[in-house]
């Protein structure tokens, strides 16, 4: 089975097939920098990360462009509330989002275009829009004649008399059709402007996707994503605007996210209801955020609870645990030749195996995250259960198990990402649970059961256990 797509155009899941044998062109519409982000808005740029990782694990050479909103209405009012300059606030918050979406392991696009640094590529696409009558000047500003397009709301679906109604369309008697976009606003004074052949102004926010997208990435792209409150109106404008500039179809698969919710209700500024993404991390190792928002499908609404993260947290130290532990077989030296292959081994590899191919499946299918960690996690049980256990399971079985599970880990970022993390509380943890060791070891040796019991029964709680083998003892997370 190759990999399906849910396309938002068709509403079906669809074979993907890129335009480009082996390359993938992939725009994720970024954030307004404003204020720091709240996990909602991790979890679009998340998924983005997640679709970019696995292309990649299948062998696509994937180019993402991830834009930066930095001018627009909410920045310069907020700038004005706190005293400074918009491009400043933009600066500082885009600086914030850097940080916390590299905290979280999501990796840089390949290109983060900032609107304020395509002014000129934006009034050359207005004017071809003009020169193609599909938009008019009124004031010094530029709005889009939505009529001229024909298949205006093939992405929403929404018939005209829909889209009067529609969130975000503003009333303004300059329109000639109230469903009509503004491309170029011409200039309020004490706001920042640039100058355009229709006096000073600042781009719309809907040409500057269409303009960076087409830009970076050529005229058609394949892949489009954003969270789902875009799809209308803008991911049907920026279709508009390009589509009519260029003749070619814009985007080939629409990928939307949906929200992230908080008490049933969506996480977003306006409701006041958010959890910035840097406190959160303050709070949570990032790989267990990680977990938790890829652990329901991207098109699937997810709600955020404490309990969540701690469920996350505790799958999380099994995992690690499990792979820390197979990483102590996966040596070089080992000599696999003198291995026998025992009936354990078979069943374990039949099981890697298995957990494999799942993986490949769920995530083959509109990439399902949810599925894929499912396949994981019940590999990770497996393990886990069979160390410190007589299971007869060779050094070569384990090594393959280590292989596999962190490869996929890997695609979805919530094991390698964090190794310096991990490295680190393992160079703590061991010496640490060495000298506990120890120390119960004497109380043992001293028939002092109380405090050997007390260690034991303490560190059970903190979900470690101790084993006492003939060679002494040893610990390790509980699954
Ligand atoms: P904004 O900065 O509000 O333009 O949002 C940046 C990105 O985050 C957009 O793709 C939004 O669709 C997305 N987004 C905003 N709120 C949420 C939410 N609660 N859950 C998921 N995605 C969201
Ligand atoms: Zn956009």
């Amino acid at each position: 089975m190759g990999l399906k797509i849910y396309n938002s155009l068709s509403r079906q899941l669809e074979d993907f097939s890129p335009l480009t044998e082996g390359h993938v062109s992939m725009y994720s519409c970024g954030p307004t920098v404003y204020d720091y982000i709240h996990i909602g808005n991790a979890r679009t740029a998340l998924v983005t990360d997640i679709i970019r990782r696995y292309l990649t694990y299948k062998g696509y050479v994937v180019k993402l462009v991830q834009n930066l909103t930095d001018i627009d209405d909410k920045i310069i009012d907020r700038a004005q509330t706190l005293g400074t300059s918009p491009s400043q606030l933009a600066r500082t918050n885009g600086e914030a989002y850097f940080e916390d979406t590299q905290r979280l392991g999501i990796q840089l696009a390949d290109v983060h275009p900032k609107a304020t640094e395509h002014i000129p590529e934006m009034i050359k696409l207005i004017q071809t829009l003009i020169d193609k009558d599909a938009a008019y000047v009124v004031d010094g500003s530029v709005y889009y004649r939505v009529n001229s397009f024909s298949e205006y709301g093939k992405l929403s679906r929404r018939k005209p008399e829909d889209l009067l109604a529609g969130a975000r369309v503003e009333v303004d008697e300059r329109k000639e059709d109230p469903r009509d976009f503004d491309m170029w606003k011409a200039a309020k004074p004490g706001e920042p402007y640039w100058d355009s052949p229709w006096g000073c102004g600042r781009p719309g926010w809907h040409i500057e996707c269409s303009c960076m997208a087409m830009k970076h990435l050529g005229e058609t792209i394949d892949i489009h994503a954003g969270g789902e409150d875009l799809l209308f109106p803008h991911h049907e404008n920026e279709i508009a605007q390009s589509e009519l500039a260029t003749g070619k179809p814009f985007a080939r698969y629409w990928v939307h996210v949906a929200f992230l919710k908080i008490n049933g209700t969506r996480m977003g500024k306006s409701e006041k209801n958010f959890i910035f993404l840097r406190d959160a991390l303050d709070k949570y190792p990032s790989e267990v955020i990680r977990h938790f928002l890829i652990s329901a499908h991207y098109r699937h609404p997810l709600d955020y609870n404490p309990e969540s993260l701690q469920t996350s947290e505790s799958a999380l130290r099994r995992l690690n645990n499990c792979l820390e532990t197979l990483k102590k077989y996966d040596i070089e030296e080992y000599n696999s030749a003198s291995q026998d292959i025992s009936q354990a081994d078979t069943a374990l590899l039949s099981a890697i195996e298995t957990m494999q191919s799942q993986f490949t499946d769920a995530m083959d299918t509109d990439f399902n995250t949810a599925q894929a960690i499912g396949g994981i996690f019940s590999l990770v049980g497996q393990v886990n259960k069979s160390f410190g256990t007589s299971s007869g399971i060779s050094h070569q079985t384990y090594s393959r198990a280590y292989k596999v599970l962190s490869e996929t880990c890997q695609v979805l970022g919530i094991y390698t990402m964090n190794e310096q993390d991990v490295a680190g509380t393992a160079e703590i943890l061991n010496p640490l649970l060495e000298l506990l060791l120890e120390i119960r070891q004497n109380a043992r040796n001293q028939k002092d059961w109380d405090t050997s019991d007390k260690i034991r029964d303490q560190l059970k709680q903190l979900n470690i256990e101790i084993q006492d083998t003939h060679e002494g003892s040893t610990w390790k997370f509980r699954s």
